[in-house]
């Protein structure tokens, strides 16, 4: 990439080159996780769901108790200044709002200067258009997820170890991703993602409660009933994994994602199933005719 070329990031007022984007070593984000964050992606040149992404954000910000100095519409003009600058037609593109630095000491959370940054980067896809029976291998590990007595994770927050550390444990038994129990060992979520088994002519997907509320699982909800697929959000067990026909993850970074083996056991017949086929290319349809996108100048 030349310096010319190179993508731009926001940080705390500026627009700056992004190898030269800072934050202190003494902001509370990177100290004790003490932040929030979203992740929206773009498609086509337009944003996908930009402002269920800012209310999203906004929630956890407030749910955090921080001081957000951005009202929402200055903060989707930052945005959207984001992804023209950096001017591609796919992008990542990801906001961390931070409690930021405060006076000593340390930990205390009084008078501490909320960090925003905002940056994009190329969108890399998981599952690119043409690899939809691309499986992965999943775990159910053995580290639960956070419950929401402890950190709610409907707050989109910067603690992220729990999930990074079953994703490890599920890569060192040889798996591609992690899906995590609740404390009480139902089926919660994935690192990154929501899950979804479909089985005897319905889809279903956890509960509401304990996990992440997926702007990608709100999608599938209305693509399937779009498709007259009958959804069920309720505690699943991993039997109900285990048994189903298909199983498939779901996010913004990485789309849909069919789950061919959990555990050893194969996932139906191991294959991409009609049903994740399915959603994946009415999603992707979504995406590039830019149904709920925000559309914004692309260079490309
Ligand atoms: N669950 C977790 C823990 C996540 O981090 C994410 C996305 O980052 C998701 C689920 C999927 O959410 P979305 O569809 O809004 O990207």
């Amino acid at each position: 990439m030349s310096p010319e070329k190179e993508w731009i990031a926001y940080v705390n007022g500026e627009y700056v080159p992004q190898s030269e984007a800072k934050v202190s070593i003494f902001d509370h984000g990177f100290l004790y996780g003490d932040g929030v964050f979203d992740t929206w992606c773009t498609w086509n040149g337009y944003v996908f769901h930009l402002d269920r992404h800012i209310d999203r954000l906004y929630r956890s910000i407030h749910a955090f108790q921080m001081d957000m100095p951005l009202t929402k519409a200055q903060f989707r003009k930052v945005v959207i200044k984001v992804v023209e600058t950096n001017g591609a037609k796919n992008q990542y593109l990801k906001a961390i709002v931070s409690r930021g630095v405060g006076p000593r000491p340390l930990l205390s959370p009084i008078g501490c200067k909320t960090t925003v940054v905002v940056f994009s980067r190329p969108y890399l896809r998981l599952v690119e258009p043409g690899q939809e029976d691309k499986m992965i291998k999943a775990k159910i590990t053995s580290l639960r997820r956070t419950p929401a007595q402890c950190l709610d994770p409907k707050a989109k927050n910067l603690n992220y170890a729990n999930l990074v550390l079953a994703k490890i444990e599920a890569m060192n038994a040889g798996a591609d991703e992690a899906i995590l129990l609740d404390i009480e060992g139902f089926v919660n979520e994935a690192p990154g993602y929501n899950v979804f088994a479909y089985r005897d002519g319905a889809l279903f997907t956890p509960l509401a409660e304990n996990i992440l509320l997926g702007v990608t699982r709100d999608t599938v909800f209305e693509i399937a009933e779009k498709e007259g697929i009958p959804t069920r959000a309720e505690r699943l067990i991993p039997y109900d994994l285990y048994t189903a026909d298909e199983v498939f993850l779901c996010s913004t970074a990485g789309g849909i994602v069919p789950v061919g083996e959990i555990d050893g056991r194969k996932i139906g017949d191991g294959k991409a199933g009609p049903i994740a086929k399915k959603i994946n290319q009415r999603y992707l349809e979504m995406l590039e005719k830019g149904v709920h996108g925000t559309k914004y100048r692309t260079k490309e």
